[in-house]
């Protein structure tokens, strides 16, 4: 059920910036622009795994943790939201699988 057919481009931000003008369109070549990380945004230190309702926003309806090109999380932040959300459903705050 993996995605097999997910491009494999180089994840580099100063990348994503520069090339933003039309070029392959011929050949069909998807490169979505490049969310900027909330976690940057909102200047926030750490992620705490007791902040549940913003951890939520991250896992999807199953209760899996959303990988980086749908949240949009830097490689830094998404590390620590990856801890973060594990950390939490150890304790029982978030669910290991929802059905
Ligand atoms: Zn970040």
């Amino acid at each position: 059920m993996a995605g097999a057919a997910v491009s494999t481009y180089i994840e580099d931000d100063s990348l994503a910036t520069s090339t933003s003008k039309k070029r392959n369109a011929a050949k069909k070549e998807r490169r979505p622009k490049r969310k900027i990380c909330n976690f940057c945004a909102d200047k926030q230190p750490d992620i705490n795994y007791k902040d549940v309702t913003r951890l939520r926003k991250y896992i999807s309806e199953r209760g899996k943790i959303l990988p980086r090109r749908i949240s949009g999380n830097c490689a830094k932040h998404q590390r620590l939201l990856t801890v973060a959300v594990k950390r939490a459903r150890v304790i029982a705050f978030l669910p290991f699988v929802a059905e």
